[in-house]
């Protein structure tokens, strides 16, 4: 049997060549006779996969050089604490804007750690689905230490498409859509994305960070999620996850040869347009968001009879698409299709709904 299409929104699909190539090099990496897993992460081998896999960051996302790039523990989550903490004082004000459910997690940690956290907008019902309530009626506080915002959020595929333009430093919870397309880096001050959705295994996380935000973490700050401790110590004031470094370092260079965030951002318009596409057509499965707030990534999809979820998840899974369920908060069922997601994926997809369409 081949191998399923997995759907999964995190941890989530990865190319199959990477996950090859570190079959093929586990027992003996790098001629080394011994495991990538077997060596210090301050071993010179090592350093240098660190070095490269920041390189090839850099060069995807054409990282200016006045960002930090800092290789955490702890996920997406981890930076939820880890924002406030270092770039905000106790006493600040921080806005969030509150695109959806990780967007509230976000918001509910920071109040952990500074005294005025301001909800500037949220989510809001429309005519044409759910949507983000329009920029001209956020209530932006005059000093905000920073802005926080999730471009794109994974359980209700709602997307902001646009950058907000606003004062303080944008801080974005990318971590179901780095890499997914190009993205101007220079206009934010914190990007951080947990590893699992479109760079690699999960406990990991990436954190890109303007330098002049450096130096003010709370005197509280656990030293292992200061990141002026872990920019000095090339993100190894303790022992890194290796194992998480280099498969990302193999997806980098994955990316590489796929032609970057520019070709890929193509292909995955193409793939989100034409799930979209089927669906908006069907009186069958419906997408509960606004055109103009559709995730690429992550897209949810009812079925207008809901006794029927049972069913599709099952023949779904007989023909080789996996991963299919909905987020328990949401239910109905969401297809993520992230970088690693080839277009006969979303063909399959697309051919199953419409066989399952035709025989109920
Ligand atoms: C998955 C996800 C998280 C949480 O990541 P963890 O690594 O599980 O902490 C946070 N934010 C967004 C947008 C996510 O998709």
């Amino acid at each position: 049997m081949s191998a399923p299409f997995n759907f999964s929104a995190g941890p989530a699909m990865l190319p199959a060549e990477v996950m090859q190539q570190a079959r093929d090099e586990f027992l003996n990496w790098n001629d080394l006779g011994i495991s990538v897993m077997e060596i210090s992460h301050r071993d010179p081998a090592f350093i240098r996969l660190a070095e490269q896999a920041e390189q090839d960051l850099r060069d995807l996302m054409a990282i200016p050089d006045h960002y930090k790039v800092l290789f955490m523990h702890g996920g997406g989550r981890g930076q939820f604490s880890a924002v406030p903490q270092n770039i905000a004082a106790t006493d600040a004000t921080a806005d969030y804007l509150n695109c959806g459910i990780w967007s509230d997690f976000a918001i509910r940690e920071a109040q952990k750690y500074v005294r005025h956290v301001n909800v500037v907008g949220a989510a809001v019902q429309t005519d044409q689905g759910k949507a983000i309530s329009h920029p001209d009626s956020w209530q932006l506080s005059e000093h905000a230490a920073y802005f926080h915002y999730c471009p794109n959020e994974t359980v209700d595929g709602i997307a902001v498409h646009e950058i907000p333009q606003v004062n303080a430093p944008i801080v974005a919870d990318m971590s179901s859509n780095i890499l997914s397309e190009p993205l101007d880096v220079s206009k934010f001050g914190v990007i951080y994305a947990g590893a699992q959705k479109n760079i690699g295994p999960s406990g990991f996380a990436i954190s890109i960070v303007r330098e002049d935000l450096l130096g003010h973490a709370q005197t509280n700050t656990s030293t292992i999620m200061d990141y002026t401790v872990q920019a000095k110590e090339g993100s190894m004031y303790n022992t890194p996850n290796t194992f998480a470094w280099y498969l990302s370092a193999l997806v980098f260079q994955w990316l590489k040869r796929q032609g970057g965030v520019a070709a890929i951002g193509e292909l995955n318009r193409a793939k989100a347009a034409k799930l979209y596409h089927y669906i908006d057509q069907s009186d069958f499965y419906s997408n509960p968001v606004h055109p103009d707030y559709r995730s690429r990534m992550n897209i949810p999809f009812l079925l207008a009879d809901s006794s029927l979820d049972n069913a599709f998840l099952e023949q779904a899974a007989a023909a080789g698409l996996v991963g299919l369920k909905g987020h328990r908060f949401v239910g109905g069922m969401r297809a993520s299709i992230y970088n690693a997601m080839p277009m006969a994926g979303v063909d399959a997809l697309v051919e199953f709904m419409a066989e399952f369409e035709r025989k109920v």
